[in-house]
């Protein structure tokens, strides 16, 4: 059974996959199946996101300078410690179920 390191955020639950990287010779966690089923969402709605993500028309910098901003630089985003994972917070990011079920009839 393949080595996993489970991640709450906000009430999510994930299983990172880690893989053994040679260069670090160490063993990393493996964001590759997560971003292949992004997005994930947490009970409340809010996407569960990587740092290093492209800003989304709706990015907010931290410090006011917008060059290269990603999810990581935007005021919506937290993230714990140590993490690159995080979550987004803005509310036009938030799913809704009811808006998804209109546009679906
Ligand atoms: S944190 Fe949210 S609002 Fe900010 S850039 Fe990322 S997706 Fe957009």
């Amino acid at each position: 059974m393949a080595k996993s390191v489970r991640v709450e955020l906000e009430g999510a639950v994930l299983d990172i996959p880690l893989r053994w990287d040679g260069l670090a010779r160490r063993e990393i966690r493996d964001y590759g199946p997560f971003l292949e089923g992004s997005p994930v969402y947490t009970p409340a709605g809010c996407p569960i996101l990587l740092t290093i993500e492209d800003a989304c028309p709706h990015a907010e910098p931290v410090d006011n300078d917008p060059a290269g901003i990603n999810c990581g630089g935007c005021r919506h985003f937290w993230q714990p410690p140590g993490s690159l994972l995080g979550v987004c917070h803005h509310p036009a990011r938030r799913w809704d179920g009811r808006k998804e079920a209109e546009k679906n009839g």
